[in-house]
């Protein structure tokens, strides 16, 4: 079921100034001043060059998961959808390390969890819950699954997150808690269906007595960046209730102002393009 309270991220239409060449700005972090060294969207010639893209920022992403202490031996699994192929999806190979992840042992897998590129096994239970959710919105790009410290032991409290801060309004009214399916391997296609038609259009979903999700209809980076944030949007909650003491919490107003502004799928992209320049620059095997 859809929550009607939930947004898209990509419809809040800021009213911003062009820059200086009248090019226009979707947020406030785009310099108005032009010529000056910033990160771009960038643009595809054909779909070869888009898929050679999102596939080194999928094998970025597994990379910053491994980073972020995301392995869980090989459970946790990040799909972006072929540009040319949506109905195919790249993904992480099975029983191999976020951080060995690199552009030559992708898989390219259908809805079905069959493989029809690469010389890797699938993850059963990822294709499931991935497959499912793919299937069920087209208009997801990108989603990552894992089995965190902080997400997990969050998840099993069934309570979604308080806005206590900025960070955390990125998931104001877009986050859900599922019970569906609560800590049962999600081996089963209905099962994955169940949680799938429940994530709805939330950013993030604290799947009870399992994990964390994000689906995202940008990028794998907006995706991973806000797996990132969910992540640590749970460990913050847990810190604070740790200390006995109530804590403030946003207005509902400020959450809602901080989600437009700081909180969309394009902060999400450009958030992450620091982790990318980063791997990039110090693991150049990732490109092997
Ligand atoms: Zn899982």
């Amino acid at each position: 079921m859809l929550d009607d309270e939930h947004v898209r991220h990509d419809e809040v239409a800021l009213d911003l100034p062009p820059d200086d060449r009248g090019r226009k700005r979707t947020s406030i972090y785009q310099p108005e001043q032009s010529g000056l060294i910033f990160p771009e969207m960038p643009e595809f010639n054909n779909h070869a060059e888009e898929r050679e893209y999102r596939k080194k920022h999928l094998v970025a992403a597994c990379r910053a998961f491994a980073m972020h202490g995301f392995d869980y031996g090989f459970a946790g699994h990040l799909t972006i959808r072929d540009p040319e192929r949506p109905e195919l999806y790249w993904t992480n190979p099975m029983c191999v390390h976020f951080s060995q992840v690199s552009m030559s042992n992708l898989i390219l897998a259908d809805h079905k969890g069959r493989v029809v590129e690469g010389r890797y096994a699938i993850n059963r239970a990822g294709f499931v819950l991935h497959g499912a959710v793919h299937e069920e919105y087209p208009e997801v790009m990108a989603m990552c699954h894992a089995h965190t410290m902080y997400g997990t032991a969050w998840c099993a409290t069934g309570r979604p997150l308080d806005m206590i801060s900025q960070d955390a309004a990125a998931f104001y009214k877009s986050h859900a808690v599922i019970g569906a399916s609560a800590g049962a391997v999600a081996v089963e296609a209905k099962s994955g269906l169940s949680v799938a038609q429940q994530i709805g259009l939330n950013r993030g979903v604290l799947h009870q007595n399992h994990g964390l999700l994000t689906c995202s209809r940008h990028s794998i980076d907006d995706a991973a960046f806000w797996f990132i944030a969910l992540e640590r949007a749970c460990q913050q909650q847990i810190l604070v209730e740790s200390t006995g003491i109530k804590p403030q919490t946003l207005s509902e107003k400020t959450a809602q102002y901080s989600r437009e502004h700081v909180g969309s799928d394009y902060i999400g992209w450009l958030h992450f393009q620091t982790v990318y320049d980063h791997i990039a620059a110090t693991q150049p095997d990732m490109f092997d």
